[in-house]
């Protein structure tokens, strides 16, 4: 099954039926931009840029951003790259910017949160990433995104920045991975370029289970119908406004989940590098008429075994 996935890795993920989905890889260094067009990416869904903070011993200046991004928008050679702006706080401390010890960081200040309260912070990086795209395109969004006014805050400020950089080919998003983010979906829709899912993130906020929880995570199933249900209302608010959707979390390379985001109209996955080969050939099985049919009965299901059992039994 891998040798024929390898084999085909390179040709567009198309079901039976004629619909396109693509298929990005996560990234989170500099250098891992050719392995994963190797893999048959078709660009990048999610550069986690905090990797690339971590890999400097101080805070990275503009000029050393510059060079890390212009790295990976070269090596992708004019295909797609969505960048995520710094996501610290929560589970991912930054040694040279000390976060105050909170009693629930997963709660407290990470992402944009943090980064709105550093303004220079974020602005520097939103410089460096304009400067290294320069006219190619490139598509920025912001993490744990809860309501219209951050992201209205993080918009004016890049768009601030874009004023006085030579970027021409900007698209601005937010990650959904938040509850209140996808409740709020026909709000956001009509002012955001794209939505990236982050259903690692949005499945721990749902449920209230801690990711990394060492007795509960196991229950933090995003093919959960709770969490199911706001994926699709953020595809629906997004598609009514012509914008488009992503899946950037964990579940986006299972397998039992593929089918169900297809089938509620995610227009992109967006996995490890060496998920691409398998994420495209399970799409490459799919009808969508069918495929859609089964993603509105799991959203009647009452849990995620059943979600799993029913996939099962499609297959
Ligand atoms: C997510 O939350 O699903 C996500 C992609 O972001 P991260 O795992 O980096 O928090
Ligand atoms: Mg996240």
């Amino acid at each position: 099954r891998q040798q024929a996935a390898d084999a085909r890795c390179m040709e567009p993920a198309i079901t039976l039926d004629g619909h396109a989905v693509e298929v990005f890889a996560n990234q989170g260094d500099i250098k891992g931009t050719p392995a994963a067009i190797a893999y048959g990416a078709e660009g990048i869904g999610l550069l986690r840029t905090e990797f690339l903070f971590m890999a400097h011993a101080k805070a990275p200046d503009l000029a050393a951003q510059e060079a890390d991004y212009r790295q990976v928008m070269d090596a992708l050679e004019g295909r797609p790259l969505v960048v995520r702006t710094l996501d610290v706080g929560g589970d991912k401390p930054l040694p040279y910017w000390p976060i105050p010890a909170e009693e629930n960081p997963y709660l407290g200040l990470r992402g944009v949160r943090l980064t709105l309260q550093r303004p220079e912070i974020m602005e520097t990086q939103l410089r460096a990433l304009m400067r290294a795209a320069d006219s190619r395109p490139l598509r920025i969004m912001f993490p744990m995104v809860g309501s219209v006014t951050e992201w209205r805050q993080a918009r004016d400020m890049a768009r601030r920045v874009a004023l006085d950089t030579p970027v021409k080919d900007l698209q601005l998003g937010i990650m959904v991975e938040v509850p209140s983010a996808a409740l709020l979906a026909p709000v956001l829709a009509a002012e955001v370029d794209f939505f990236s899912v982050g259903t690692n993130d949005l499945t721990q906020y749902t449920l209230a289970i801690d990711r990394g929880h060492p007795v509960l995570s196991a229950q933090a199933d995003g093919l959960h119908p709770a969490v199911l249900k706001l994926i699709d209302m953020t595809v629906k608010a997004a598609h009514a406004h012509g914008k488009w959707v992503g899946v950037c979390g964990e579940l986006a390379a299972d397998p039992h989940a593929v089918p169900i985001l297809v089938g509620l109209d995610v227009d992109e996955l967006s996995v490890s590098a060496r998920s691409v080969p398998l994420v495209k050939a399970r799409v490459r099985e799919l009808d969508m008429t069918k495929t859609r049919a089964l993603a509105q009965q799991a959203l009647d299901m009452a849990g995620p075994g059943d979600v799993r059992a029913l996939v099962e039994a499609f297959d």
